[in-house]
C-alpha cells in the first residue's frame, strides 16, 4: 500500500494528498481514499479503483481543512472489497480518528481473538481495523501513549498515519519494514511512503523516519518520540528495492534506481553469458537490464514492447482468449530478436507463468538462445510483512533452479546471489529483511513450521 499525509494550514491539503497518492499509485491499485481534518471533524471519501477513478475536481474542492491523510491499497490480509478501503475513520472516546496503514500485522489472528473476546466488533477483514481498536482501548490517557502501548502488542510490519481533528501522527514499526519519509513544503509537514510523492507536490525531502519512531505534528510543530521497544536490528524490506518502490525514490539512504542498476551489474559479474542482446522485461526489469548491459558490454535493446495502458488490475481475458493474456501487456519486437542470442532480465519470478510465456514468445520471434536472469535470489518462502505471496504459488518453493529453467523452457536461468545483492548496500547490508529468500524472519510469523527459522 501507499500512504500520504500532510499537516498544512493554508494549503489545499485534499488536492496535495490526491497528487501525493497519484505518485504512489504503483503501491496499490485496488482502492484509494482521503480523510481531511479541519479542527473540529474528519471527513472521508474513498472508493474502489485508481486514485483518478475515485476522485474528481468537485469532490476534492469540497474538502476543506488543514490536515489530511490518504491511502492506496494493495490487498495482503483482507480480501478485495469496499469495506477494506482506507483510510479508516472512527469515533472513539476522544473524538475522531483516521488511519492509513502500509504493512501487515503478523500476529493479527491472536490480537483479533483477544479483542473479540472482550467485546470488539469488526466491520472489515483488514488488520488495520485491529490497530484502531487497540489504540482506542488504550486511550484513557493520551493518544500518543495509546500508540506507544499498542506498538508493544503489534508484531510485524506497519508504517502508519494517524489523523485526528487537529493532529497528524506518523509511525514506523521497530524494524522499519516499510518505508516512511518526512518532507516539508513551506510551513507544511508531509509524511509519505516514498520520496517520489514529495517530489510530485514540490516538497523537500527531510529524512526517513527511524524504525520505531513516532512523529506528532500539530499546531506546536513536530515532536519525535521513540517507541518503548528497542529494535534488535533494522529489517527494511529488500523487495522495496527489487520490485515494489518507484525507481525515482530514495529509501533509507539508497536510491532505488541506483540499487537496481547495481543489481544488474552484479548479475552480469555472477553470470558471464555469451549473448548478442540484453532485453529487459518492462518495466520491472528495465533498470537492472541497463546495469547488466553496461557491465557485460552486451548491447541493450527494448525487444519487448509494453502496452502502458494495461494496469496491474486489467480485466482478465475470458477463457477462449486466455492465450492472449501476456500479449495484451507485452509484445516481442520481431526484427530485434530474430536470429539473436538474448538475455532477458526481470526482477523476480513468482509463479513462473508470465516468465514462461515471455520465453516462448521471444523464441517464436526467432531468438536462437534465450537466457533468463533475475535481479533477486529465488523467492522460496512467504512474506508475512506486507507483500502478497503465498507459499503454494511460489514456484521456487517447490522446484529447483534447474526445474524452473525447464518449466519456463529457457536455455539458461540465473538468479542474483544473496551475497551479491546485499553487497550493494555495503556496511548497511545487515539492515534488511530477506526472509522470503533466506528464511531469516526478523519477527513473529504465524506458521509454526517457520518459527524455528526466527533468528
Ligand atoms: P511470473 O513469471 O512469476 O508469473 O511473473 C513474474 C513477474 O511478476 C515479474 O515481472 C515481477 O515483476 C512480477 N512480480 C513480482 N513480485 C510481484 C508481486 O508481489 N506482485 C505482483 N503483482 N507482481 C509481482
Ligand atoms: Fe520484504 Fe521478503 Fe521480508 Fe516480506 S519477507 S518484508 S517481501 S524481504
Ligand atoms: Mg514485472
Amino acid at each position: 500500500c501507499g500512504i500520504f499525509g500532510i499537516y498544512g494550514p493554508g494549503f489545499d491539503v485534499a488536492r496535495l494528498t490526491y497528487y501525493g497518492l497519484y505518485a504512489l499509485q504503483h503501491r496499490g491499485q485496488e482502492s484509494a481514499g482521503i480523510a481531511v481534518g479541519n479542527g473540529s471533524k474528519i471527513r472521508l471519501a474513498k472508493g474502489m479503483g485508481l486514485v483518478s477513478d475515485v476522485f474528481n475536481d468537485e469532490k476534492l474542492g469540497s474538502f476543506q481543512g488543514h490536515l489530511a491523510i490518504g491511502h492506496v491499497r494493495y490487498s495482503t490480509t483482507g480480501s478485495n472489497n469496499p469495506a477494506n478501503a482506507q483510510p479508516l475513520v472512527f469515533n472513539y472516546s476522544r473524538g475522531m480518528i483516521g488511519l492509513s496503514h502500509n504493512g501487515n500485522i503478523s500476529n493479527i489472528a491472536e490480537l483479533r481473538r483477544q479483542l473479540s473476546s472482550t467485546g470488539s466488533v469488526f466491520q472489515s477483514t483488514t488488520d488495520s481495523e485491529v490497530i484502531v481498536n487497540l489504540i482506542a482501548r488504550y486511550s484513557q490517557n493520551s493518544l500518543v501513549e495509546a500508540i506507544v502501548k499498542s506498538m508493544i502488542d503489534l508484531k510485524g510490519a506497519y508504517s502508519l498515519l494517524v489523523l485526528t481533528e487537529n493532529k497528524l501522527i506518523g509511525i514506523r514499526d521497530p524494524f522499519g519494514f516499510r518505508p516512511l519519509c518526512l518532507g516539508r513544503k513551506g510551513d507544511a509537514y508531509i509524511l509519505a511512503s516514498e520520496s517520489c510523492a514529495l517530489d510530485t507536490i514540490g516538497a523537500e525531502f527531510v529524512r526517513d523516519l527511524e524504525p520505531g519512531e513516532i512523529v506528532v505534528i500539530d499546531e506546536d510543530g513536530l515532536q519525535s518520540l521513540q517507541s518503548l521497544q528497542v529494535p534488535r536490528r533494522k529489517a527494511h524490506c529488500i523487495f522495496e528495492y527489487i520490485y515494489f518502490a518507484r525507481p525515482d525514490s530514495r529509501i533509507d539512504g539508497f536510491n532505488v534506481n541506483r540499487v537496481r542498476y547495481e543489481m544488474g551489474r552484479q548479475l552480469a559479474r555472477e553470470y558471464p553469458v555469451e549473448a548478442d542482446l540484453v532485453i529487459p522485461v518492462p518495466d520491472s526489469g528495465t533498470i537492472a537490464a541497463r546495469g547488466f548491459a553496461w557491465e557485460s558490454g552486451i548491447p541493450f535493446e527494448e525487444g519487448l514492447m509494453k502496452n502502458r495502458y494495461v494496469g496491474r488490475t486489467f480485466i482478465q481475458p475470458t477463457q477462449d482468449i486466455r492465450e492472449l493474456g501476456v500479449r495484451l501487456k507485452l509484445n516481442p519486437v520481431r526484427h530485434i530478436l530474430q536470429g539473436k542470442r538474448v538475455v532477458l532480465i526481470d526482477d523476480s519470478i513468482v509463479r513462473g507463468t508470465t516468465s514462461g510465456k515471455i520465453v516462448s514468445m521471444v523464441r517464436e520471434c526467432g531468438a536462437r538462445e534465450v537466457h533468463f536472469c533475475l535481479s533477486s535470489p529465488p523467492t522460496k518462502l512467504p512474506c508475512y510483512y506486507g507483500i502478497d505471496t503465498s507459499l503454494s504459488e511460489l514456484i521456487a518453493a517447490h522446484k529447483t533452479v534447474e526445474e524452473i529453467r525447464e518449466y519456463i523452457s529457457a536455455d539458461g536461468l540465473h538468479y542474483l546471489s544473496q551475497e551479491g545483492l546485499l553487497g550493494i548496500f555495503g556496511e548497511a547490508r545487515g539492515n534488511f529483511c530477506t526472509a522470503c529468500f533466506s528464511g531469516d524472519y526478523p519477527t513473529y510469523v504465524p506458521d509454526p513450521n517457520l518459527q524455528g527459522k526466527l533468528v
